[in-house]
């Protein structure tokens, strides 16, 4: 019979609802601690969080945006734009907030993501620019054809892939700031001065990339 002293905490008491009466202690081992959520039963600082959040399944566009030579403040714009989760002015007003729902960037649609990316005459121009960038022939998509084409196209991680990963983040994240620029300070920039400026900002990052084979296609790429 088991003879515990008085339980000093939630836990203690668990554990003593827990154990069996009839349990016999085994005088030859030592008592030990193990973590039960890890098959090791170490503690691994993995295994206390997948045990704490909830896990949700993979989108199929993961890796087209969480890569590792993307630019972070990239990668989270192009994330939440995939998520439909800027704020944009179709969720302001369907908050209630009373904002001119008009486009800023070509005055003459409404905006929303797909608006955004890439239906506007504004964001279309700078998106085929780099497009054409990457000597990909094909017409501008819409944002879901567009992250549909991403995720066929993403699943290598070749030199030209990865610079379209990378032209498709810099180009979300610069067309979203330019929408800032204009909404909140009054500001504009013509978009052929802003596909320029994504060229030179993705060149930038491609400049810095080791081990590039120093081909005609690679270079074509960084030309200016
Ligand atoms: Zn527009």
């Amino acid at each position: 019979m088991w003879r515990w002293p008085r339980p000093r905490n939630a836990i203690a008491k668990e554990i003593m609802a827990g154990t069996s009466p009839d349990l016999t202690p085994n005088i030859v081992i030592s008592d030990s601690v193990r973590w039960t959520l890890n098959g090791s039963g170490k503690f691994t600082l993995k295994s206390a969080w997948n045990a704490l959040r909830t896990v949700y399944p993979v989108v199929p566009w993961a890796k087209g945006v969480w890569f590792s030579h993307n630019v972070s403040r990239w990668a989270f714009i192009e994330w939440l734009t995939f998520l439909g989760r800027l704020f944009t002015k179709d969720r302001l007003l369907s908050w209630g907030l009373g904002v001119n729902a008009t486009c800023v960037l070509c005055c003459q649609e409404d905006e929303s993501h797909e608006h955004l990316f890439f239906e506007c005459d504004y964001s279309r121009y700078v998106w085929t620019r780099m497009l054409g960038k990457n000597t990909i022939v094909r017409p501008c998509y819409g944002l879901a054809r567009e992250i549909d084409w991403l995720c066929t196209h993403m699943r290598a991680d070749s030199y030209t892939q990865r610079t379209y990963k990378l032209s498709l983040a810099a180009s979300i994240y610069w067309i979203w700031r330019e929408r800032n620029a204009r909404v909140f300070k009054g500001i504009n920039t013509s978009a052929e001065s802003l596909w320029s400026k994504i060229a030179d900002e993705v060149k930038a990052c491609m400049c810095s990339w080791r081990r590039i084979k120093p081909n005609d296609e690679n270079r074509l790429l960084v030309r200016s």
